[in-house]
């Protein structure tokens, strides 16, 4: 009898939405449960790091991961997966862009670490204790993940031969990389299996975006009465589409709320909050200083709305702090 190909699934630094997004594929989970084998799949199944590393190098098919890594345990089983896997995913916008997790990359560790173990109201800790990789108590050693100076993406720390989009992706995706796999038709390695396009192209809304954007005010939601049948963009609410990868069957847009760009950046383009950031910039409609700054005021938290989900992965990396590792 021949051997089922084998899939494994991890989760690093994300907000577990994307096993959300396996759980999703609902009775088909029993089709790819019946055509492979689930051989490590820490969420569901009681598989242990050592059942992994006991593996033959290349023994897995297909390995799908999640979430942005900063913790030494998950570079560490990110490397051993990539190790025992033909095929490496980035399974959802952490993984393959930094996602929201990455946003902590605008702050530095000791920012983080000082915050959430000194600062915050809720926290009662007078003598400053912060979190160590090693404790000894009552005589036994304790070890702890050690924390990373700055939030990566999975293809930062090892080669990743594809990228599922999306915070998260949706299941269909999740089946048809998963298919692809099963069915040996990957397309070219590096290749994010979505769209290659903008969402704008599969809007339903594109009919009434205007061609020639012009705008004095962004909008905020609470701030107007919008139009749900029609593009947000010519109604002065921003919305990422004309930055953002298509392919999630515009699930925001028909939730009548506007794209947030967790697709990530169109083909080719290699910095998503800087594409969005010009495309704006060229719509405003005015030469006067004041009133460019009153427009610019605006947008909310800018680098937060352009990089919500690439941070990371960005030019920048994020606030610039002299060495990251
Ligand atoms: S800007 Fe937004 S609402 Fe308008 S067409 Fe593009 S995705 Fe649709
Ligand atoms: S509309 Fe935008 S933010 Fe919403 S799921 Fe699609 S790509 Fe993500």
């Amino acid at each position: 009898m021949t051997e089922k190909p084998k899939i494994a699934l991890y989760w690093c630094s994300s907000c577990g939405g994307c096993e959300e997004s396996v759980i999703d594929l609902a009775e088909d989970i029993l089709k790819v449960a019946a055509a492979a084998d689930l051989v490590f799949w820490p969420v569901a199944m009681d598989f242990k790091y050592q059942h992994v590393a006991a593996m033959k190098d290349g023994e897995i098919t297909a390995t799908l991961i999640n979430g942005a890594i900063r913790m030494d345990e998950q570079e560490d089983m990110a490397k051993l997966l990539r190790k025992k896997s033909r095929v490496l995913m980035a399974h959802g916008s952490c993984a393959h862009l930094g996602g929201v997790v990455g946003l902590a990359n605008f702050c530095t560790r000791e920012e983080i670490l000082s915050r959430s173990y000194k600062e915050v109201p809720t926290v009662v800790n007078p003598q400053g204790i912060l979190p160590q990789t090693t404790t000894i108590e009552s005589g036994r050693q304790f070890k702890l993940s050690g924390f990373h100076d700055s939030v990566k993406t999975l293809d930062q720390v090892v080669e990743v031969d594809y990228y599922i989009p999306g915070c998260p992706p949706t299941p269909q995706l999740v089946k048809n990389a998963i298919m692809m796999v099963l069915d040996n038709r990957l397309p070219e390695k590096g290749s994010v299996l979505a769209e290659k396009k903008a969402l704008c192209d599969t809007c339903p809304q594109k009919d009434s975006k205007p061609d020639k954007l012009r705008i004095r005010q962004f909008k905020r939601l609470y701030e107007t009465q919008w139009d749900p049948e029609k593009c947000f963009l010519g109604q002065g609410i921003i919305c990422l589409g004309p930055a953002t990868r298509g392919g999630c069957g515009a699930r925001c847009i028909n939730g009548n709320m506007p794209c947030r760009g967790c697709f990530g950046p169109t083909e080719n383009v290699r910095d998503q909050g800087a594409k969005s950031l010009s495309f704006l910039t060229s719509m405003i409609d005015s030469k006067d200083e004041e009133e460019l700054e009153r427009i610019a005021d605006s947008v909310p938290d800018p680098a937060g709305l352009f990089y919500r989900y690439s941070l990371a992965s960005s030019v920048l990396k994020g606030k610039l702090t002299g060495q990251r590792s």
